[in-house]
């Protein structure tokens, strides 16, 4: 049976967002989202604030990660229409920051790094004023693939670590901690003026110890910006929810990671990579 959420997790429907004019345009744009493909919680939130993640280079992933609802299997080709349309969507919705993600494409040669940078160029040439943030997969590591997204100069350059080093087996079975890690660090040797930012999930098993290393490794590796949100189990075939972690630790983890140096946290049940992302947007040149 699956855990009965806590009250501070309920009544966060997201069903409100069905008749919002966000999901109107995405749908006649056909443009994927990472709201809808990973059943984030705060589409309500979000789409009331004119704020969606695009997700580019399809809805289907070469992983297999046990704790998200993104399907995997078949991957499609890649669209040559997206970037266009993604522009189209950030102007017919008056976005200020855009965020940029996609599903890892593992069978790509450079990992699906040049489609990004031709996203964040397209956005910079057609809405000047609109800051960018992508949110890219680890890339296996590829310097090149980095290189080429550091290169088209995104205001934020995000990578998720998601989890403490010891889970990564159990729950990111085909990436590497080192490597993630590896990716942040090479981004600000390129270009030290793009702010960088990882998130984790908790509630799968960690000690507060183990998020305490990450931080420590996280900015080791120079990372600027840090999010920490509750994984909630999106079917029975994920990982189960360990653990609910309550409101005040995550007080207390934000404080604690602003103590170790971290420019902006966001730590919260709720908090996803790109929730609130006008207020990093902020700090962002
Ligand atoms: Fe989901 Fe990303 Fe893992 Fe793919 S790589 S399964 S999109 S978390
Ligand atoms: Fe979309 Fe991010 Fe908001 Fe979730 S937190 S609804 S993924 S913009």
């Amino acid at each position: 049976m699956r855990n009965r959420l806590p009250e501070w997790l309920r009544g966060h429907s997201p069903l409100r967002a069905a008749t919002n004019p966000v999901r109107e345009v995405l749908g006649d744009l056909h443009l994927n989202t990472v709201c809808l493909s990973a059943q984030c919680p705060n589409r309500g939130q979000c789409y009331g604030e004119g704020t969606a993640t695009f997700l580019i280079l399809g809805n289907v992933c070469t992983r297999r990660c046990r704790f998200c609802a993104v399907a995997k299997g078949e991957v499609r080709a890649v669209d040559p229409g997206e970037p266009a349309r993604i522009v189209t969507a950030g102007r017919r919705l008056g976005l200020r920051h855009m965020v940029i993600t996609s599903v890892t494409r593992d069978d790509l040669s450079d990992g699906g790094a040049g489609w990004f940078a031709a996203v964040v160029r397209l956005i910079r040439q057609e809405l000047p004023g609109v800051t960018v943030e992508v949110l890219t997969p680890d890339f296996q590591g590829m310097p090149e693939a980095i290189g080429t997204v550091a290169a088209a100069a995104p205001d934020i350059f995000n990578h998720n670590l998601e989890t403490v080093a010891r889970l990564y087996p159990a729950v990111r079975p085909q990436a590497d901690y080192r490597r993630s890690l590896e990716l942040l660090r090479q981004v600000k040797r390129i270009d030290p003026q793009i702010l960088t930012k990882s998130g984790l999930m908790v509630g799968l098993g960690e000690s507060g110890a183990e998020v305490e290393r990450a931080m420590d490794d996280l900015r080791e590796a120079g990372c600027d910006f840090l999010t920490i949100g509750q994984y909630l189990q999106p079917t029975r075939e994920h990982l189960p929810v360990a653990e609910y972690v309550r409101p005040e630790v995550f007080e207390a983890w934000a404080e604690t990671a602003y103590g170790k140096g971290f420019r902006y946290v966001a730590a919260g049940p709720l908090v996803r990579s790109s929730f609130h992302a006008g207020a990093f947007r902020q700090l962002a040149r």
